[in-house]
Parts: structure tokens; C-alpha cells; sequence
């Protein structure tokens, strides 16, 4: 199968050129102008921009947490991030107490199998360190699975202690994985959270005032300092305040190998939307929270200047109706997430290059090309290129929508970006090869995402 992507205009994060896109089978075989070539399909991509399919390298599709699961699966998650211009997704698996890394990793393997509709590949999250833990990471690195979430947060159920951190960060600094850490300070957050609940103030809006961006500034710092004393580079997922973000820039600053990504909401949600009345603040819990609006700006300047690298969703969506309920009179029990798989790369495009914020390039690093490079993906994705894989979006920039739970694609009740207007929208999501998305059909099938096996760090 020969597709022809004719006259469009063809943006990667180096270059912006006016061309067609020649795909052959699975992957792209050359750029050229007017090509004239045999082809079995021809895409009409005038006045489109031709951009690789996203890369959202932190999902959380079938979580289990505190007694219930995201509401999206493999199948209907994948769905969505197509639909939204996503082409592959990098998802956690999760290691229980007292079993091995590689348990955690094959269960996870066993959710996608079969019904995932994108590409996928994993991060471990490791809740235990000890001898056999590092063995095991050693292990996954070679079967593809090259970076491992530890968290500095939620003492009793993933928080692991610095000696701990230090020992995982070692290992990565021979064996060629990445460390992403969750940065907030859990222990004190914690004595905060039981306080509060004590003294009756159980409304969502606490959960922000009871996770300051002093301490996930702090643990980001910690987390620095350890990755600087073991040598080795170290990825804080999700940063969310401009706490956090003087950490990474003073780092980097003076060398060291500091990365970091935040995510759509922090960019255009606040704790504002925590506070809204009758318990909807709940549909806006995540950690780390949302924050005040003026953090916001400090991150755009981070996206701009490099300080932060990624934007990834941390999609990790709860129904409002019978899930998000599960905390009203107790804000910590509220399960922790937002849906926002399908949204990214419009939110992006709109809020970033309609804006006038970003430029074309940098949204593609942003959504796609940097986080290939990070997670040991690239070249085969995250760019347009010959021998690449054909993930590619076709973009409409003019076509004006307004997001709303009652037209997206995720399996939950509402939509974090309710009324929010955005120009653009992708109108042909192919991956490799395949069209999956054209206007409003749907072609993708489950099982037909691969596990991506996923290089060292650095790419
Ligand atoms: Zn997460």
C-alpha cells in the first residue's frame, strides 16, 4: 500500500517545508516536491499542515486506584488519543509489593494486548528497591522498557525514601534507563491532609492547599541533588508550579542533566476550578493540584526556553458521576486524575502557536519529537522523515470546535476543557501507514497498536 500526502505543508521540528509525503507500507519514504509517483491512495493536504502523530509518554489507561480503575481501557483510551492526533502512547505499569518489576510489566503487557488501537510502549513504576528490584531493571532496559517512575509522594502506597531513590538512580547511571520523578514533598503533605480533614475543611479545593508548590519544589530539588550525586539524569514528570520549574532552571543552569515536562491543565486550568461550588472542584483533582493562574506564565516561559522539554496529559481519567463522588466530605479520597489524552494536541496547537506563543516547530518538538527522543523512540517516531514510521496527522488549522464530553472520545463523563473554543483540528491520523482517522470515522481496530520496544537513555 502506497499513500501520497500531496501538497501540504510539512512541519517537524527542524524544518517547515511546502512538499508531498511519499509512504510506503509502514513508513514514510521520501519528501519531495510534486512527486510524481504510482500510488494506491492520494490525501489532498492543501492549505493543511502535515505534522508526526503526538506522542503522549504519561497515561494512565485501566489504573487501578484507591478501590476503583480509570475509566478508559486500552481500547477506548488509544481511541481517543488517535482521534485527538496521538499515535502512540507511553503508558505505567505498576509494581505490587513484594513481586517483581517484571510481574508488574507483564500485567500490564496483558491490559493493552489485544486492544490497544495505537502504539504503546511502558514505564515501570517501582514501589519497592532492593537487590532483586535492580536486577529487574537492569533486565527490562533490554527488553525495551528503559525508564522507571518513583514517587516522593503518597507515603503507604508509593512513596519510597531517599536512600531508596538514590539506589534506583545508581543503577540507571549504568544501566542506561531514566528515572522520572513524581516531586512532592509526601510526608508533609500528608500531616497537612490529616490535619485539615480534622478540623472539617473536606472540600476539594483542599487538596490544593494541602499540596503547596513549596513542596513539590522542594522534592524537585531533592530529586536533582540525588540524580547530580549519582551522576546520572533524571525527568520530573508532571511539573505543575514555578517552585518546581526554579529547581529544574537553576540545575540546568549550572549542567545538570534536568528535564521535565508539565501538562495542558497547568497550562490552562488554575485552582480556581478546585474551588468551584458544589463538590465539581472534585472533577479538577490531580496531583500534583492545579494551581494558582499565575504559575502559569512561568511555564509557558519554560516551554519557550527549553526548561521544560515536554508536554505530556497524565491522563488518568475518573467518572465524575460514580467515581470523582467517592471523596465528597473527604477531598483525599477523591481519585486523582484528569482526563486530557485526546485534547493535548489541540489544546496545544490553539493555546501555544494560535497564541502566538510557541512557533510551529516547537509544538511539534513539544507533542511529539522531544518526547521520542527522551523515552528511546526516535527516529522511528516523532518526526516525518524517510524510514520513519507514517504516523502523521493531518492538520486543518481553520476548522473552529469547542471541546466538550458531549463530542470527545474518552470513556468519562465530562471534559476538563468544557466550552473551550480551539482552531484546528486534526482531519486525517494515520499510523504507520494506516489512515485510523479521517473527518469523523473511525478506522482503527484493537490489537492493532504494537508494544514498542524503546532505547537507552540517551536516545
Ligand atoms: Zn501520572
Amino acid at each position: 500500500m502506497r499513500t501520497l500526502i500531496k501538497g501540504g505543508t510539512v512541519v517537524t521540528a527542524g524544518d517547515t517545508v511546502q512538499g508531498d509525503v511519499l509512504i510506503d507500507g509502514e513508513t514514510v519514504a521520501t519528501i519531495g516536491r510534486e512527486l510524481d509517483v504510482a500510488v494506491d491512495r492520494v490525501i489532498d493536504a492543501s492549505d493543511r499542515y502535515v505534522m508526526p502523530g503526538g506522542i503522549d509518554a504519561h497515561t494512565h489507561m485501566d489504573m487501578p486506584f484507591g478501590g476503583t480503575f480509570s475509566a478508559d481501557d486500552f481500547e477506548s483510551g488509544t481511541a481517543a488519543a488517535a482521534w485527538g492526533g496521538t499515535t502512540t502512547i507511553v503508558d505505567f505499569a505498576i509494581q505490587d509489593f513484594g513481586e517483581s518489576l517484571q510481574a508488574g510489566f507483564e500485567r500490564w503487557m496483558a491490559k493493552a494486548a489485544g486492544k490497544a488501537q495505537v502504539d504503546y510502549g511502558f514505564h515501570v513504576i517501582v514501589r519497592q528497591v532492593n537487590d532483586q528490584t535492580l536486577a529487574d531493571m537492569d533486565a527490562l532496559v533490554g527488553q525495551g522498557v528503559t525508564s522507571f517512575k518513583l514517587f516522593m509522594a503518597y507515603p503507604g502506597v508509593f512513596m519510597l525514601d531517599d536512600a531508596s531513590i538514590f539506589r534506583a538512580m545508581q543503577r540507571t547511571s549504568d544501566n542506561g534507563g531514566l528515572i522520572m520523578m513524581h516531586a512532592e514533598n509526601g510526608g508533609a503533605i500528608d500531616v497537612l491532609v490529616r490535619r485539615y480533614l480534622q478540623e472539617g475543611r473536606t472540600d476539594p479545593i483542599n487538596h490544593a492547599l494541602t499540596r503547596p508548590a513549596t513542596m513539590e519544589g522542594e522534592a524537585t530539588h531533592r530529586a536533582i541533588a540525588l540524580a547530580r550525586l549519582a551522576g546520572v539524569a533524571v525527568y520530573i514528570v508532571h511539573l505543575s508550579s514555578r517552585d518546581a520549574l526554579s529547581a529544574v532552571v537553576e540545575a540546568r543552569d549550572r549542567g545538570a542533566a534536568a528535564f521535565a515536562e508539565t501538562c495542558p491543565q497547568y497550562l490552562f486550568l488554575s485552582q480556581d476550578d478546585l474551588a468551584r461550588p458544589d463538590f465539581e472542584g472534585a472533577k479538577y483533582v490531580c496531583s500534583p493540584p492545579l494551581r494558582p493562574r499565575d504559575h502559569q506564565q512561568d511555564l509557558w516561559n519554560g516551554l519557550v526556553r527549553d526548561d521544560l522539554q515536554i508536554v505530556s496529559t497524565d491522563h488518568c481519567p475518573f467518572d465524575y458521576k460514580d467515581q470523582k463522588v467517592l471523596g465528597r466530605g473527604d477531598f483525599s479520597r477523591i481519585p486523582n486524575g484528569l482526563p486530557g489524552v485526546e485534547d493535548r494536541y489541540s489544546v496545544l496547537f490553539d493555546g501555544g502557536v494560535n497564541a502566538g506563543r510557541i512557533g510551529l516547530n516547537r509544538f511539534v518538538e513539544l507533542v511529539a519529537t522531544a518526547p521520542a527522543r527522551m523515552f528511546g523512540l526516535y527516529p522511528q517516531k516523532g518526526t516525518i522523515a524517510p524510514g520513519s514510521d507514517a504516523d502523521v496527522v493531518v492538520f486543518d488549522p481553520t476548522v473552529e470546535r469547542t471541546l466538550s464530553a458531549s463530542t470527545h472520545h474518552m470513556r468519562v463523563d465530562y471534559n476538563c476543557f468544557e466550552g473551550m473554543r480551539v482552531r484546528g483540528k486534526p482531519e486525517v491520523v494515520m499510523q504507520r501507514g494506516e489512515v485510523v482517522v479521517e473527518g469523523d470515522r473511525f478506522y482503527g481496530r484493537p490489537g492493532q497498536g504494537k508494544f514498542l520496544k524503546r532505547g537507552p537513555f540517551p536516545g
